[in-house]
């Protein structure tokens, strides 16, 4: 009845040209191309009306029952799970993240069957009791590690009325900020406990130059140079401090330069020579001779393949042999790519250690490390630069047999050929 009188102009149009072919007037072609036209526009002009009656419906019916589908619409809009409870305390509404992080969460149903967390459910029953926002922070330990604030606030749906009909609220995930405050906090005490050992040998050794040993110039002598050993060391340590975060700071940035990556290992391997005779290793470069150009920071490149021979002079000394081998090779993807792969034939690194590896002050052992002067910071160092300039780092290891760390960065565009 309701569209009989929405089309009563189109009919009553269609009437008249009816009328008009009947008495001859006009065509029967024109008499239903009008009678058409006609109809389609009022069709057309019809359609916003009927969906604003279905909104006008649910607008009606939204104070009535507060579930209806504009209430969803809202809480799709938020980036976080949310979701609105009744004085019942049941799901009127939900989101898709609210759905994905409690799956058992139902319209209609109560939020503790879907939400058994019980700072949260004390968040909903605050918030109707005093009408004002509240928030919590709650951990959840199964399946995995979590942490997340719950910010919940009434939602009252006539003007009138000031009490807490609803009640929305929303969870918010701050798991990869805990995690980032806890790295920042280990990386502080480790930081901080790398430069208090040798802080505390200077100091040991001061009080002993100046008591027991002050007229035993021998004695002080052999004092005197590991006190600068541990200088040489503390200086490192703040030396690779500084170039973490430096990198880091411009960890967005790609470089921009010309490199020559064959240049660069070159001078790596010939200012590395002293080491290698000390430690009898001979150092071999294989492979491609014609430049390998990529965009980067020299003094980072050069930094990166330093860190890696010296740690295959270091720790697989007893290897006797360090190969360099530089290649240009196309990934899976087909882009072209320079490889550098440091191999030696040392004790190589049991596999459960690889994962960490690169992480800042992991080492596999300690004291070796510290004898040999590292810092625990010489591999994070080599990742980070490879990663600001869009390469990576694989690590390859055959115990007992050596180990071989390969950078790989992508050429420069005009470097395609093979
Ligand atoms: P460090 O300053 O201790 O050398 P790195 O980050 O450079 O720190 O290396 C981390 C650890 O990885 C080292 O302490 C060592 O245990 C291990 N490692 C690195 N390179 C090699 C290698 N070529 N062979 C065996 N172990 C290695």
């Amino acid at each position: 009845m309701q569209l009989l009188w929405r089309m009563r102009i189109p009919l009553a149009t269609a009437l008249v040209f009816i009328c008009l072919w009947a008495l001859g007037a006009i065509g029967a072609a024109p008499a239903v191309a009008g009678a058409v036209l006609i109809a389609a526009i009022s069709l057309l002009d019809a359609r916003p009306e009927k969906q604003s009656a279905v909104l006008g419906q649910q607008e009606q019916g939204s104070a009535s029952r507060p579930g209806d589908a504009w209430l969803e619409t809202v809480l799709a809009a938020l980036p976080d799970p949310a979701v609105i409870v009744d004085q019942r305390e049941e799901v009127v509404a939900l989101n898709s993240e609210a759905s994905a992080l409690a799956p058992t969460l139902r319209r209609n149903e109560p939020v503790s069957l879907g939400l058994r967390v019980p700072e949260v459910l004390e968040v909903i029953r605050r918030v109707r009791s005093t009408r004002s926002a509240q928030r919590v922070e709650f951990f959840q330990r199964v399946p995995l590690e979590r942490w997340y604030e719950a910010a919940a606030i009434p939602l009252s749906l006539s003007p009138q009325k000031a009490g807490a009909d609803l009640v929305l609220l929303t969870l918010r995930d701050h798991t990869p900020l805990r995690r980032v405050e806890e790295m920042r906090a280990d990386f502080i005490a480790n930081a901080s406990h790398e430069l208090r050992t040798p802080l505390a040998a200077l100091s040991g050794f001061i009080d002993t130059l100046r008591g027991p040993a002050r007229e035993d110039a021998a004695v002080r002598e052999r004092f005197l140079a590991i006190m600068q050993t541990q200088a040489a060391r503390m200086a490192r340590l703040i030396d690779d401090l500084l170039s973490l975060s430096r990198i880091e700071l411009n960890a967005h940035l790609r470089p921009d330069k010309e490199v020559d990556l064959v240049g660069i290992v070159r001078q790596v391997a010939d200012g590395l020579q002293p080491l290698a005779q000390e430690r009898s290793v001979a150092i071999e470069i294989t492979g491609a001779t014609s430049p390998l150009i990529v965009l980067g920071e020299r003094d980072e490149m050069i930094r990166v393949f330093e860190n890696l021979v010296e740690n295959a002079l270091k720790y697989a000394a007893s290897g006797k042999r360090v190969d360099i081998e530089l290649a240009r090779l196309a990934t899976a993807a087909g882009a072209r790519e320079a490889r550098i792969a440091i191999r030696d034939y040392g004790p190589g690194i049991a596999p459960e250690h690889l994962p960490r590896l690169t992480e800042r002050f992991y080492r596999v052992d300690v004291s070796e490390s510290r004898a040999q002067g590292g810092t625990g910071l010489g591999l994070a160092l080599v990742k980070h630069i490879l990663t600001r300039h869009g390469g990576r780092l694989p690590i390859e290891r055959t115990l007992g047999h050596g180990a071989t760390f390969t950078a790989h960065l992508p050429l420069r565009g005009g470097d395609e050929k093979s």
